[in-house]
């Protein structure tokens, strides 16, 4: 018999007062993981005090529990709204405690699959969909920020339009070109307008930026579009002989260094790391089954922030859960779905 079996027919012997004092214990250790992850979330979101996550004013009061899960509730006396720690933020309103997040943030750091996440974590899986496009919304916000700099190698890399999971948005979406027959490939010399071009750079300290910038071919708008502001004014950038570099890193006044493709030196230069990055991304991408164009920039900064950065498990968890209760965002889960093919926009 397992240890779990072993254990259900001792509680059966156990008497009714026993089993209630066993029920009591049991249900004490599951508040006290429970107000950890609380606790960590009041101590991460309100460190400077309690703050109304609707209007930002401090007049804010305890105002009893909540039936059914006891999370204590706060009533804001300016705007006269009450909320609860999870208010307005991306785990707000999943009718899950914070430990479930928790476990689930840590299934997907393993790269499980949303049925094996969704098994684990004891959810449905269009949950744990929406789940992981919440967490790769937040983990976008922190990749978004990553600023590179000493010597940044840039290059291009291509993906093809994937309409993936927009067939189903209520008829409202019309494939903009005949679908492909099955089993036969696409032949298209060069760029074509169905590449999804993603702007890359890399330096050498383990920051990176991945970001879906157009479509074809890259021209110095798109470039500076992804990287414009995210390379500091004294790095040196090192490029393959693209011409759309050279009017960028003059008109943000960074040093350019071009050397020619491939394998190819410059002294201390060349393009050898932006190289290794896409080979490593493009081995991460295929560990899906097919990523929709409209969820690419999720993926490229959750393979950033796994792949590339140069954190510890430990601190990453800590860093994706931290990003996750504190960001005030409340993400709405039909939105998610109904974004547009090509929600970029460019
Ligand atoms: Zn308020």
């Amino acid at each position: 018999m397992s240890a779990v079996g072993n254990i259900l027919s001792m509680i059966k012997s156990l008497s009714a007062a026993e089993k209630r004092e066993l029920k009591m214990m049991l249900l004490e250790n599951a508040s006290a993981t429970m107000s950890d992850m609380e606790s960590f979330m009041t101590d991460e979101r309100f460190a400077g005090g309690m703050v109304c996550p609707h209007c930002g004013c401090l007049h804010v009061v305890r105002n009893g529990h909540q039936e059914g899960n006891g999370k204590q509730r706060y009533l804001c006396r300016d705007c006269g709204k009450s909320f609860d720690i999870t208010s307005n933020s991306i785990v707000s309103g999943t009718h899950k405690g914070l430990d479930v997040w928790e476990r689930y943030i840590v299934c997907m750091m393993q790269g499980l699959s949303l049925r094996k996440t969704a098994e684990i974590c004891e959810i449905h899986r269009n949950t744990a969909f929406n789940w992981r496009h919440k967490i790769l919304d937040a983990l976008q916000d922190i990749e978004d920020n990553v600023v590179l700099n000493g010597i940044v190698e840039a290059d291009e890399t291509f993906f093809a339009i994937s309409y993936k999971g927009n067939h189903s948005n209520g008829g409202s979406f019309t494939m903009p070109r005949k679908p492909h027959k099955r089993g036969k490939e696409i032949h298209t010399r060069g760029l074509s307008k169905e590449q999804v071009c993603v702007a890359c750079a890399v330096n050498r300290s383990g920051k990176s930026i991945g970001k879906v910038s157009n479509l074809g071919r890259i021209s110095t708008k798109n470039v500076d579009g992804v990287l414009g502001d995210r390379i500091d004014e004294n790095s040196t950038l090192v490029t393959d002989e693209m011409n759309a570099y050279v009017k960028f890193a003059l008109n943000r006044g960074i040093n350019l260094v071009q050397v020619k493709g491939g394998k190819s030196k410059k002294g201390i230069y060349n393009v050898q790391r932006v190289n290794s990055y896409h080979s490593s991304l493009s081995k991460f991408m295929r560990g899906f089954n097919g990523v929709a164009t409209k969820y690419l920039n999720g993926y490229l900064a959750w393979h950033n922030f796994m792949k590339y950065s140069k954190h510890t498990d430990a601190e990453r968890k800590q860093i994706l859960l931290r990003r996750v209760l504190t960001l005030p965002k409340k993400v709405v889960c039909k939105e998610i779905s109904n974004r547009g093919a090509l929600a970029f926009a460019v």
